[in-house]
């Protein structure tokens, strides 16, 4: 049986915060669009992505559905997750190798080769993934400066209640109780997904608001 590999044999062993420097930078990929063709419809989406998926094609989450977006279980959790074009890369991967939708591209997008590492008070650092990227001269950067974000500090604690958020739900599929996880994964993509976003307005008030 294959064994799940390591902390330290993914990583460099350390682990780093959103000022540190990393050396992940691709000096724009050069060509390169390896991560784009292997997707593997592994590109989970939270709600801040299709916020900005909706403002980088002008669709409602409930339009994407029907050619960007598709909805997948993961431990027992519903979420969106990014298409890919028929047998090839990512949709939003055009002819001449180029992100379509680069400035809105999904964190997922953002990170790579950078992961995340979550700790047990509900924090997380950031860590390479090694053998992830076959770019051989990287250069270091700051890790606010590789994901591109705005308001980093907005963002980390949007994505750290996204994951608390998630993480319930996941731990009620562990304690097989069906009912209680269908209704709160239907409550949560009615919430945070179906509910479209007002894209001419902040992200994160409209989060925020939307009680769960
Ligand atoms: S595999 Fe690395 S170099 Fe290639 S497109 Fe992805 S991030 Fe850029
Ligand atoms: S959204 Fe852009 S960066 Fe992300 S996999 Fe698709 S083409 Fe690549």
């Amino acid at each position: 049986m294959k064994r799940d590999l390591s902390f330290e044999e993914i990583s460099d062993g350390k682990r780093y915060k959103a000022s540190d420097c990393v050396k992940t930078d691709t000096h724009g990929c050069a060509g390169c669009h390896e991560c784009c063709e292997t997707t593997e419809d592994t590109i989970f989406l939270d709600p801040f992505d299709i916020y900005m998926l909706s403002k980088a094609t002008g669709k409602t989450f409930t339009e994407m559905l029907e050619s960007e977006i598709t909805l997948k279980v993961t431990e027992g959790l519903i979420v969106p997750t990014l298409n890919k074009k028929k047998k090839g890369p990512c949709v939003f991967l055009s002819p001449d190798f180029k992100c379509e939708i680069h400035e809105y591209r999904p964190g997922f997008c953002r990170l790579f080769p950078l992961g995340r590492i979550w700790n047990e008070d509900g924090s997380f650092d950031y860590f390479i993934q090694v053998h992830e990227c076959p770019c051989e001269d990287k250069g270091a950067i700051p890790v606010k400066e590789w994901l591109s974000v705005d308001e980093i500090d907005k963002y980390e604690g949007f994505v750290r209640a996204w994951h608390t958020l998630t993480h319930d739900i996941k731990e009620l599929s562990l304690q097989a109780n069906d009912a209680a996880l269908k209704a709160s994964n239907m409550k949560m993509l009615q919430a945070f997904f179906i509910e479209p976003y007002d894209t001419e307005k902040d992200f994160y008030s409209q989060f925020y608001s939307r009680g769960f």
